[in-house]
């Protein structure tokens, strides 16, 4: 229930197509970069160019995949999908690259994790749609330019401070999402909903969205997790007291925490005396990873005041305390 989409089921991501919307009427919330979108698309569409190249950042589960799908679907194009870790050599970017047509548009994922020499390549693709291909090897060896058909890259990254500034410097169009909030999700959930076939109350709707770390991958997932206890505990329509039993049995507290948040706010507090604290050092602390924290976790911890990053590392907020019902350390001196 992370909101992170590496570890997702073949069921999971069929779920997750099923309920993608497919144009900017269908996406909720947003709205700015949303605004934004609409006019350069049109504006693109009517000059018969392609679309600036796109840089989408903020954490995961936040659409920006399904965004990539919509601005293609808007502009009448193909949308051929890659990601960073998957484009290991040269030839598997030529091989995408060539094979595009006019104003198409290439997704790449995690694009700050795209290898060096396969960046570079993408420089020149970018923003002359050519690319240098090297044929033969030895004394034969040498480069050959291709010309590409015009297209419109669009990239997602979880962290767009990992981004080389030659990169991000050929993103003409660059947008940050943000956390949704409850009103949003619901109205998600309810839309959700309808497509599933399954009756929700308003109220039951809100409790998930409440609870679901201000993302729509995860309001989904816990969609899905509380229509099984409604099928088995309940009618089938999901009600408030059947809402409220399934996120229990989840490991989702009351403040839409989730099992690893705790964990971490226990870890600073608990073992760090509330910080401030290394984040490997927690990370080791915690059983996870590093990225993961310091991607998943902890810009909904800060965002939502339960941990501040300071130059020496993180620091729970009384408001951790608080939710821990811990009792804060005395201030001693500064
Ligand atoms: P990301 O690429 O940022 O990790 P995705 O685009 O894969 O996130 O979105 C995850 C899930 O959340 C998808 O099933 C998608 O349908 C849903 N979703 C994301 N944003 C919205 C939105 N604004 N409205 C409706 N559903 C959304």
């Amino acid at each position: 229930l992370t909101g992170s989409n590496e570890h997702m089921s073949n069921a999971e991501k069929e779920f997750e197509r099923a309920l993608r919307p497919l144009s900017f009427n269908d996406f909720t919330g947003q709205e700015k970069v949303l605004e934004n979108l609409k006019i350069f698309v049109i504006a693109a569409s009517q000059r018969n160019e392609p679309l600036d190249h796109v840089l989408l950042h903020g954490p995961p589960g936040l659409g920006k995949t399904t965004l990539s799908h919509i601005i293609a679907n808007e502009l009448g194009s193909n949308i051929k999908v890659t990601s960073g870790p998957v484009l290991d050599k040269p030839s598997d970017l030529a091989g995408l690259l060539t094979n595009l047509e006019e104003h198409d548009v290439l997704f790449i994922d995690e694009i700050h994790r795209l290898n060096p020499i396969v960046e570079e390549y993408l420089y020149s693709a970018m923003e002359d749609f050519k690319i240098d291909i090297m044929i033969d090897s030895g004394p034969n060896a040498r480069t050959v330019q291709i010309g590409l058909n015009p297209f419109t890259l669009i990239g997602a990254t979880t962290r767009s401070g990992l981004l080389t500034a030659p990169l991000r410097a050929r993103f003409g169009i660059n947008s940050r999402l943000e956390y949704y909030d409850a009103k949003l999700l619901s109205t998600i959930i309810e839309r959700s909903s309808k497509i599933l076939g399954t009756p929700i109350h308003a109220d039951a709707a809100f409790e998930i969205a409440r609870r679901s770390r201000g993302t729509p991958r995860i309001a989904n997932n816990l969609l899905r997790r509380t229509r099984d206890f409604a099928q088995v505990k309940g009618d089938g329509t999901i009600k408030l007291d059947i809402a409220e039993v399934a996120l229990n049995a989840l490991d989702v507290d009351k403040n839409g925490l989730d099992e690893m948040d705790n964990r971490i706010l226990n870890t600073i507090i608990g073992k760090f005396n509330g910080g401030p604290v290394g984040l490997s050092t927690i990370a080791t602390a915690c059983s996870e990873e590093a990225e993961t924290i310091e991607e998943v976790y902890e810009p909904f911890l800060i965002k939502e005041g339960y941990i501040k990053r300071t130059s020496r590392g993180r620091e729970a907020t009384p408001t951790a305390y608080d939710h821990l019902k811990i009792k804060p350390p005395t201030q001693q001196g500064s």
